[in-house]
């Protein structure tokens, strides 16, 4: 058996599309939501844990990619380096737990560690490198 925890992004002309359904009932696969949001591009974002025979969870994520979901491993931590942080805040915007918020007192950003699922969303937008996943 395999288990594994992933991030899956949807467009969202496929937001009605049920795809857990397909990936339990076709692969036989035990699937448990961990986080599940509309991102505020109008982005479906699904964290899953899921578990079965190794063959089955390939296809299943094979199935997924031929639908055009996008999936990515969740990764152990990040890292947020606040001297290089700005404040932007498009963290802010794309991450599904807030764990990064504002601060409306001081319009600066904050990280809420423990409400961080290490979904890993976060870093590549981040203009200034100021996450790094840690492995
Ligand atoms: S995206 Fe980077 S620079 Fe912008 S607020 Fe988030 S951590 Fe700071
Ligand atoms: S990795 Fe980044 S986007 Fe994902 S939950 Fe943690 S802070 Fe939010």
């Amino acid at each position: 058996m395999t288990k594994k925890r992933i991030v899956l992004r949807f467009p969202n002309d496929l937001l009605e599309k049920p795809v857990t359904y397909h990936l339990i009932r076709d692969f036989d696969l035990v699937v448990n939501i961990l986080k599940a949001k509309i991102t505020p591009r109008e982005e479906g974002l699904l964290v899953l844990a899921i578990e079965g025979e190794r063959k089955n969870v390939e296809a299943g994520l094979e199935y997924l990619k031929n639908i055009g979901v996008q999936t990515q491993p969740l990764i152990e931590d990040i890292n947020w380096d606040s001297t290089r942080c700005t404040h932007c805040t498009a963290c802010v915007t794309v991450c599904p737990t807030n764990a990064f918020r504002i601060d409306r007192n001081t319009m600066r950003v904050e990280f809420d560690r423990n409400k961080c699922i290490a979904c890993g969303l976060c870093v590549d937008i981040c203009p200034y490198h100021a996450l790094e996943i840690i492995v």
